[in-house]
């Protein structure tokens, strides 16, 4: 099972599109997938860097962690609308780590209206299921895809994001079958 979270405060529409598109694509592998809770900011206020006025990304992974064998899951993925960051990088659109089984991606430089832009929800949440999808298959053990059309493919930016599909090369889900322990 693929458990997803959101991480403070978050439209529905879009938890619900993130979860409808993982829970269709990971039924081929008889995995399921379910939205299992809101969590609120403050278990993570630990990874808020005020100078920067960003979360530290990867210091979410250890309580998702947990959460994920609390709930016996495959794997958790939690969702916000907080800026992340990593050491090195102005900002990440996700991060995972597929030790500890848990990703998170953020949806904060997915709008349109980040970049001064119309909103636009049907483009806003084709980008959150994409990074959703990228970042599960890094939790499977998936590295990135010299296939600009395949979701393992590395976003650079936006324009890398809109890009590619939502789904794995063949190659790449030839990998993720193998990853899983799929057997037919
Ligand atoms: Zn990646
Ligand atoms: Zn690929």
């Amino acid at each position: 099972m693929i458990v997803v979270v959101s991480i403070g405060p978050i439209e529905w529409w879009l938890v619900d599109g993130i979860v409808a598109f993982v829970r269709d694509y990971y039924s081929r592998f008889g995995i399921s997938a379910e939205f299992s809770g809101k969590l609120p900011v403050e278990p993570f206020s630990v990874a808020f860097n005020p100078s920067r006025g960003q979360y530290l990304g990867r210091v979410f992974l250890p309580t998702l962690s947990a959460l994920r064998e609390r709930l016996n899951a495959k794997a958790v993925l939690g969702i916000t609308e907080l800026d992340l960051y990593e050491e090195g990088l102005n900002f990440i659109f996700g991060v995972a780590n597929p030790s500890l089984g848990s990703a998170v991606v953020s949806l904060h430089r997915l709008r349109n209206e980040f970049y001064g832009l119309q909103p636009d929800e049907e483009v806003l949440l084709e980008r959150a299921i994409k990074e959703a999808m990228h970042e599960l298959g890094h939790v499977f053990g998936l590295s990135h895809c010299p296939n600009r059309r395949c979701v393992m493919h590395f976003s650079n930016s936006l324009l890398d994001t809109d890009f590619k599909g939502p789904t794995y090369c063949p190659r790449c889900e030839e990998k993720l079958r193998k990853n899983l322990g799929v057997i037919e």
